[in-house]
C-alpha cells in the first residue's frame, strides 16, 4: 500500500513537473512541413547594436528564451530581435536546406551560419534593400545553406518597426518551390476574381454612369493593391526598384483601402442624405487619420504610421458594420446584402490584423482570413449592386407606366392613349378596316359636385371607369380624356356596332347607384358621341373631333343618349 502511494506521488510529480523546455535541435534528416518556431530561441536585447559575436555569447550562456508558439510574434514597433537555432546533420554527406521567412515586410534580416565559432555563411536580406539585390527572386526571404556534417548554429537578427511576426520554415528547395506554386495558384484565383469584378464594375460605371460601381471598383482595387503590398507581390512585380515606397506602402495602402471602403459604403447606403451627422463623423475621422498618417510620414515615424493605419482598419471594420445596421434599421433595401458582405470582410480583416499584430495565433487561416472574407464580400456586394440595378430598372419602368396612367381612375391618360392607339391606327389605315371612336361625358357633373361634394364626384369617376373597363372588349383602348370625359378607341368596328356598345354603356352607367353620407341613393347619366373612319382619308385627331361633335349634339338633344351620323 505504502509503495503504491509513493508510486502515485512520484507519477503525479513527474506528470506535473514541467522541465524548462529547451528548443529542440533541427535534424536535416527530418522533414519540417510546419513553421519551426518551437525549435527557435529568441533574445530581445536592449543594446540595438549587439553584434553577432555578442549574440553568440549570449546564446551560449543561456540568455535566449524558448518560444511557446510555432510562429514567434513581437507585434508592432518591436526592438531588434536575435533568434538562434541548432541544426544537426548526422548523415554522411552535406545537406542543402533553406530557411524561409514568410513575412514580406521585414526591413532587415541578417542570417549567420556558424560551425563552432567559425562563420561559414551569411545573408543580409530584408525589404529595406532593393528587390533586385535579393539572392533569390522570391516575394519572401529565403536563405539557403549547405549544412556540413555535425552541428551548425544559425543566428538571425531581425529588425523592423512593422509587425514582427516570424513564420519561419526549414525546407529543401523542392518543397519551397511546391509551396510557392500552391500559394501562387491561390493568389492567382483571388486576384483573378477581384480583377474581373473590378473590370466588370468599371464597365458598368462607364455604361450606366452609376457612381456606386465606380466607388466599388476603387474599393476592390485598393484592396488588391494593399493585399499585393503586404504579401510581397507588390515589391516583386510592381515596384521592385522602390524600397522607399515599399517601407511606407503598407500603412498608406491600408488607410486608402479603409477610406475607399467607407466612401463606397456611404454612397451605397445613401448615408449622406439619411444620416448627415454620421456622414460628417465618418468623413471627419477619415480626414483626421489621413492627417495623422501624413504627420507620421513627415516625421519618418514608421511605428506611428503603422499604429495609425492598424487602428484605422479596426475603426473601419466596426464602422462598416454600424453603417450596415443603421441603414438596415432605416429600411434600406440593400443594407441586408451590404451587412452580410461587410461582416465577412470585416471578420476576415480583423482576424488577419489581430494575427499580424500578435493578439491571436498566426497561422495560415488567420493570415489568409482577410482574403477569404474579401472574396465573400466582393461577391455579395456584386450581387447587391446587381439587385440595386434590377430594382432601379423596375422602378424606372413602373414610373414610366405610372406617368401614362391616371391616378384616380387607373385608366390611360391622353399621353398613353396616343402611345397605344398610334400603331393600331396605322395598321387600320394599311388594312383599310373601319375604326370607330366613342367620346363620352358625364351629364351635369358640375351640379353633381355642387350638390353632393367633390369626394362623391370622385367616387362617380372611379365607378364609371370600372364599368367601362368591365364592358369594353379586349383590344379596345380606354382613356380618361379630361375631367369627366372619356374616350374609347374601337379597332375594326363598324359605326353601328360602336353605337350598340355605346348604348349598352349608357344603360350600365345609368344603372350605377351610389349612397351619399345620409344614406340617399343617387345615380347619374352620361352622353355619347360616336364616329367612324369613312374612307381612311381622315386623321386620328379628325376622327376624335368628329366623335366630340356628335357628343355635343347628344348634350344638345337633352343628354343621356348616343349620337352619330346614323342617328341622334
Ligand atoms: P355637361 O352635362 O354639359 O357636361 O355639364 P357638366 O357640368 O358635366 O360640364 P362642365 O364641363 O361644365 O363641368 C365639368 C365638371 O367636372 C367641373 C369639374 O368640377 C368636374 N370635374 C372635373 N374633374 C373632376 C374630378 O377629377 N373630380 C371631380 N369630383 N369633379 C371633377
Ligand atoms: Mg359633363
Ligand atoms: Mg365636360
Amino acid at each position: 500500500m505504502k509503495n503504491l502511494r509513493i508510486l502515485l506521488i512520484t507519477i503525479i510529480v513527474i506528470v506535473s513537473w514541467n522541465p524548462p523546455v529547451s528548443a529542440e535541435t533541427i535534424d536535416t534528416s527530418r522533414e519540417y512541413k510546419e513553421t519551426i518556431g518551437r525549435h527557435i530561441q529568441f533574445y530581445l536585447s536592449n543594446d540595438i547594436h549587439l553584434g553577432m559575436h555578442d549574440a553568440l555569447e549570449a546564446f551560449r550562456s543561456g540568455h535566449f528564451s524558448s518560444s511557446d508558439y510555432s510562429v514567434i510574434n513581437f507585434g508592432i514597433g518591436s526592438k531588434p530581435v536575435w533568434l538562434a537555432l541548432q541544426v544537426r546533420n548526422s548523415g554522411h554527406g552535406s545537406a542543402h536546406r533553406n530557411l524561409l521567412f514568410e513575412t514580406a515586410w521585414l526591413d532587415k534580416i541578417d542570417i549567420y551560419f556558424l560551425q563552432g565559432d567559425q562563420l561559414i555563411n551569411s545573408y543580409h536580406v530584408g525589404d529595406s534593400l532593393l528587390f533586385s539585390k535579393r539572392p533569390l527572386n522570391h516575394r519572401f526571404f529565403v536563405a539557403g545553406h549547405l549544412f556540413e556534417q555535425g552541428e551548425t548554429t544559425v543566428l538571425i537578427r531581425v529588425e523592423s518597426p512593422d509587425p514582427m511576426v516570424l513564420p519561419i520554415y526549414f525546407m529543401n528547395t523542392e518543397n519551397i518551390t511546391d509551396r510557392n506554386a500552391l500559394q501562387g495558384y491561390s493568389y492567382g484565383f483571388l486576384y483573378g476574381v477581384i480583377l474581373a469584378l473590378i473590370a466588370y464594375n468599371f464597365m458598368l460605371y462607364i455604361g450606366l454612369r452609376s457612381s456606386h460601381h465606380l466607388f466599388y471598383s476603387i474599393y476592390l482595387l485598393s484592396f488588391l493593391i494593399t493585399n499585393a503590398a503586404y504579401t510581397g507581390h507588390g515589391y516583386q512585380w510592381l515596384w521592385p526598384e522602390s524600397p522607399q515606397w515599399q517601407s511606407w506602402s503598407n500603412p498608406v495602402l491600408m488607410l486608402t483601402y479603409s477610406v475607399s471602403g467607407l466612401v463606397f459604403a456611404i454612397h451605397f447606403l445613401n448615408i449622406k442624405r439619411s444620416f448627415p451627422r454620421i456622414y460628417r463623423m465618418v468623413i471627419g475621422s477619415c480626414m483626421i487619420f489621413g492627417a495623422l498618417l501624413l504627420l507620421a510620414i513627415l516625421t519618418a515615424s514608421h511605428e506611428a504610421a503603422l499604429l495609425i493605419s492598424f487602428t484605422f482598419v479596426f475603426f473601419f471594420s466596426s464602422f462598416m458594420i454600424v453603417l450596415g445596421v443603421i441603414a438596415l434599421q432605416a429600411g434600406n433595401k440593400f443594407a441586408k446584402y451590404f451587412l452580410l458582405a461587410s461582416i465577412s470582410a470585416v471578420c476576415g480583416a480583423a482576424i488577419t490584423a489581430a494575427a499580424v499584430w500578435g493578439f491571436i495565433p498566426f497561422n495560415l487561416f488567420t493570415y489568409r482570413a482577410v482574403d477569404i472574407g474579401m472574396m465573400a464580400d466582393a461577391i455579395l456586394l456584386a450581387l447587391a449592386l446587381a439587385e440595386r440595378l434590377n430594382i432601379s430598372q423596375q422602378e424606372k419602368l413602373l414610373a414610366e407606366k405610372m406617368a401614362g396612367i391616371d391616378s384616380l381612375t387607373n385608366l390611360n391618360n391622353r399621353r398613353s392613349f396616343y402611345k397605344f392607339v398610334k400603331p393600331i391606327w396605322a395598321m387600320g389605315l394599311r388594312n383599310k378596316s373601319s375604326t370607330s371612336v366613342i367620346m363620352m361625358d358625364i351629364d351635369n357633373f358640375k351640379l353633381f359636385n355642387d350638390n353632393y361634394g367633390h369626394a362623391l364626384g370622385d367616387r362617380v369617376l372611379v365607378q364609371l371607369a370600372e364599368t367601362l373597363q368591365k364592358e369594353a372588349r379586349t383590344g379596345d383602348i380606354l382613356a380618361r380624356w379630361g375631367g369627366e370625359e372619356f374616350i374609347i378607341f374601337l379597332p375594326e368596328t363598324q359605326l353601328a356596332d360602336a353605337m350598340t356598345l355605346a348604348d349598352r354603356l349608357r344603360k350600365k352607367i345609368a344603372a350605377i347607384q351610389l349612397t351619399t353620407a345620409n344614406k340617399k341613393k343617387i345615380s347619374f347619366t352620361s352622353s355619347f358621341g360616336v364616329a367612324q373612319t369613312s374612307d381612311g382619308n381622315i386623321s386620328l385627331d379628325e376622327l376624335i373631333s368628329q366623335a366630340d361633335q356628335q357628343l355635343y349634339y347628344a348634350k344638345k338633344r337633352g343628354r343621356n343618349c348616343v349620337c352619330s351620323e346614323l342617328s341622334c
